[in-house]
């Protein structure tokens, strides 16, 4: 997926994308948990896998020592996942409650997660989430 700064941000905030995730996607620091969480969703839809590596906490359960298999691995979700829509639900101290609408193909794999924040070096990164059913 191509964008320009000036396109609506993918992680459907309503407002631009220079204005929203792009400085987070050029190593600006986010705010607050909230925030990362809409630049991850919106990495993932663009395919910036060294974003998602970058901002997952080495101590999290997604975290792997293997980055060029797990490079594989997010790129192939990426290429194979239509993003359709992101709604945070909640977002509250470290924990952010969002839902994410994806296909897979034909296939819905929508998803709500409560996802948990830690601070690393100074950045909040992405710690670890749970499916809710
Ligand atoms: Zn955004």
């Amino acid at each position: 997926m191509k964008i320009n700064s000036t396109s609506p941000c993918p992680c459907d905030s309503g407002q631009s994308y220079k204005r929203c995730c792009q400085p987070l996607h050029n190593s600006a620091i986010p705010a607050t948990p909230e925030a990362l969480m809409r630049s991850r969703y919106s990495a993932y839809k663009l395919g910036l896998v060294a974003y998602i590596i970058a901002t997952t906490h080495p101590d999290g359960a997604h975290y792997q020592a293997d980055q060029t298999l797990w490079q594989r691995e997010i790129q192939e979700f990426c290429r194979s996942t239509r993003f359709e829509r992101l709604q945070v639900l909640s977002a509250q101290g470290d924990t952010v409650v969002f839902r994410a609408t994806l296909f897979a193909g034909k296939r819905d794999v929508s998803f709500t997660e409560i996802s948990l924040f830690r601070q690393h070096e100074g950045r909040w990164k992405y710690h670890s989430g749970k499916v809710l059913p």
